[in-house]
Formats: C-alpha cells, sequence, structure tokens
C-alpha cells in the first residue's frame, strides 16, 4: 500500500513528507493507522546527528492509533483494537525481560537502524529500504510494526493525548519515579522541561517529593513546571544550587535529573554540585555518542558516594508503565492535555520542529485525518 510519510534523507536537511510503499504486516506484526504523533526532540538528534542513524528514515516514535490489520502469529492485540506505540519493544523473554529490563530488551537492539526484528524494512521509495524510527516511524499515516511495540489501551481514550505516553511520558515520569526512586519527602531538582522534564516533575510530585525545583530558563517552561507539580522554578543552574542549599540547609538535593534535549558536562556537573552525599544523578537527555561528553571530579564522587544513572525509557516496563499511565490520566492524576501546546498536520512537521527548537511547544503533536 501507500502511504504519505515524512522523510529524512540525510544529515542537517529537512523532513520531505512524501508519498512512500508500505508493506502489510507479516509474522508477529500489525499495521497500525495513525491517529497521533508526538514530536519529540529525539527525532531533531537524527536531523543533527546527535543520534547517529542510517538514512533514508521515517520519523516518529511517539504514536497511537488503532490496528487495521495483523499478520500471521499476532496474540496481543487485534484489528479495531487503540493501541499506543512504545519506542522501545519488550520480548517478555529475552535475559534482560526475565530479569526485569525491559527496558533494556535485546529487542532493542536495531531501533536505531529501523528494521523490524527480522532484520528487514517495511517502508520502501523507488526501490530503495526506508528505516522506521525506533521500529516505527510514526511521522507517517500508516505504519506497520512489530506487536512487542503495540500496547493495547481502552478504545475509549483520546487517542490524540494518550499519544504521549509512548515517549515523553513514561522516560520523564519513569526518571523520577524508577531512576531516581524518588522518595516521599525528597529534594528533586530536574534540569530541563520539556516533554520529558515536565513529565519528571509530575512523577517526582506524585511520588511525594518535598521540593520539586524545575530549572529552565524559558518562563513559559517554569510556568508549566509549576502548574504540574513543581514547587520552585529556577531560570539558572546557579540559581537552583543556591534555593536547594536553602531548602535543604545546605545538605543538597537528594536527587537531581537531567533531561535537557543535549546533555552537556556542564548540565551534569551542575547536578552532580547539587546532590547530597549519596545522592543520584540521573541522566535522561541525550548527546553525541562519539564523544566523551560528561568530566566530573571523580574525588568527590568516591568520597560522597554520589551515583551517575542512565536512564532508557524511564527505566520502566513499556507493558507495565504504559497501562499504568493511562490510569493516571483517567484518575486525572497525571496531566496530558495540558502538555500539548501546538498541533500540526503532517505537512507542517518542519515548522513544528522549528517551534521546538524556538522553545514554543512543551509538546507538540501532528494528528492525521481520521
Ligand atoms: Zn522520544
Ligand atoms: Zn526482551
Amino acid at each position: 500500500m501507500k502511504t504519505k510519510a515524512a522523510v529524512l534523507w540525510g544529515l542537517h536537511e529537512k523532513w520531505q513528507v512524501e508519498e512512500v510503499e508500505l508493506d502489510g504486516p507479516k509474522e508477529n506484526e500489525v499495521l497500525v493507522k495513525l491517529t497521533a504523533s508526538g514530536l519529540c526532540h529525539s527525532d531533531e538528534h537524527l536531523v543533527t546527528g546527535d543520534i547517529p542513524m542510517p538514512f533514508p528514515m521515517v520519523g516518529g516514535h511517539e504514536g497511537a492509533g488503532i490496528v487495521v490489520e495483523v499478520g500471521s502469529e499476532v496474540k496481543h492485540v487485534a484489528e479495531g483494537d487503540s493501541v499506543v506505540l512504545s519506542f522501545l519493544p519488550a520480548c517478555g523473554r529475552c535475559s534482560y525481560c526475565a530479569r526485569g529490563m525491559q527496558n533494556l530488551c535485546d529487542l532493542g537492539a536495531t531501533i536505531l537502524d529501523g528494521m523490524l526484528p527480522d532484520g528487514t524494512y517495511r517502508f520502501h521509495e523507488n526501490g530503495e529500504d526506508l528505516g522506521g524510527m525506533c521500529m516505527l516511524g510514526t511521522f507517517s499515516e500508516y505504519s506497520t510494526i512489530s506487536e512487542n511495540s503495540a500496547i493495547k489501551v481502552d478504545p475509549d481514550l483520546p487517542l490524540d493525548k494518550v499519544v504521549l505516553i509512548g515517549c515523553g511520558v513514561p522516560t520523564g515520569f519513569g526518571s523520577a519515579v524508577h531512576a531516581a526512586a524518588t522518595e516521599p519527602g525528597d529534594t528533586i531538582a530536574i534540569y530541563g522541561i520539556g516533554g520529558i522534564g515536565i513529565n519528571s516533575v509530575q512523577g517526582a510530585a506524585l511520588a511525594g517529593a518535598r521540593n520539586v525545583v524545575a530549572i529552565d530558563p524559558l518562563a513559559n517552561k517554569r510556568e508549566a513546571a509549576e502548574q504540574l507539580g513543581a514547587t520552585h522554578s529556577c531560570a539558572t543552574a546557579e540559581e537552583a544550587q543556591e534555593l536547594i542549599t536553602q531548602l535543604t540547609r545546605g545538605v543538597g538535593a537528594d536527587k537531581a535529573i537531567v533531561t535537557v534535549g543535549v546533555v552537556t558536562s556542564e548540565v551534569v556537573t551542575n547536578a552532580f554540585n547539587a546532590i547530597r552525599k549519596g545522592g543520584t544523578v540521573v541522566v535522561t537527555g541525550l548527546a553525541d555518542p562519539t564523544k566523551n561528553t560528561i568530566e566530573l571530579p571523580g574525588a568527590i564522587l568516591t568520597l560522597f558516594e554520589k551515583r551517575i544513572q542512565g536512564s532508557l525509557f524511564g527505566s520502566g516496563d513499556p507493558f507495565a508503565d504504559i497501562p499504568r499511565m493511562v490510569e493516571l490520566y483517567q484518575s486525572g492524576d497525571l496531566k496530558l492535555d495540558e502538555l500539548i501546546t501546538s498541533t500540526y498536520t503532517l505537512d507542517e512537521v518542519n515548522q513544528g520542529y522549528q517551534d521546538l527548537l524556538d522553545g514554543k511547544n512543551i509538546r507538540g503533536v501532528i494528528l492525521y485525518d481520521s
């Protein structure tokens, strides 16, 4: 079949919205008609090379839609089901899944190549294979994906809102709840309030943090953070350091979470300096993987037993966390509607990323015709 998709053909290029060929579902795969796709910063990382992926690539890895066709052996979803797509597949059987680390599932090995688990591609154009970002490619009206990437949700849910539970929400929320293991009474510092950081704010607040300090240079981001659970907000790391010192009587934050768009040594150093002895810095944002991007005083790490913890998909399990976050949204505890600051058509994808880079959006979302 044909589908309209936004394709990236090379570094520093614009997304090209064009018609591409899409194969139907093979064994353990499903064809999804997308309702919505979030504009996550990670797709911009493809453009800049901060996430190295082969081109051409159909972008988008935060999606929700309806299953319109299932391949053979599909067991978990059926035609007509509403699904949220997880940017990480989880097989449930590999050694990592078996040990409860579903976010590190071996099936994730090829997400940067954009092929499906059997090693082949579903998107094509003029005889050339096109990858799908994170085995999804949600910047497309339709996509064929592994059933291990599709999480069934209630049919009455607004897919244009719960779409955020495919990447930004579980990543941010889980960074605070799982990776930072926020406890009641904690002081949590969150560096960078975008589509990820705002959900770390929500996670930390829901987990019972006493102080949630949101740090972002942009006033609209700080305002959003304060509406969604931050007890304090600061424009700079220096300001935050001073505030945290005061709030904790000189002890320091229990945990700091770094969710800025591109992680620098400076921001990790700031977070490292803001935490107490035995505290943890969770690094959720990305940076150029070919370079050493973090430099810290090792003696302080040792003597103060500070921890640096990387976090992927909020260190959670897509098949447990996505349904849980849907329930929190349904109960009104987790806010999603408030996170969506602009909507776009697929043709407007480049404008959406310009708005993201200009700091206008908490989360922009592409809506497809239903
Ligand atoms: Zn993402
Ligand atoms: Zn697995």
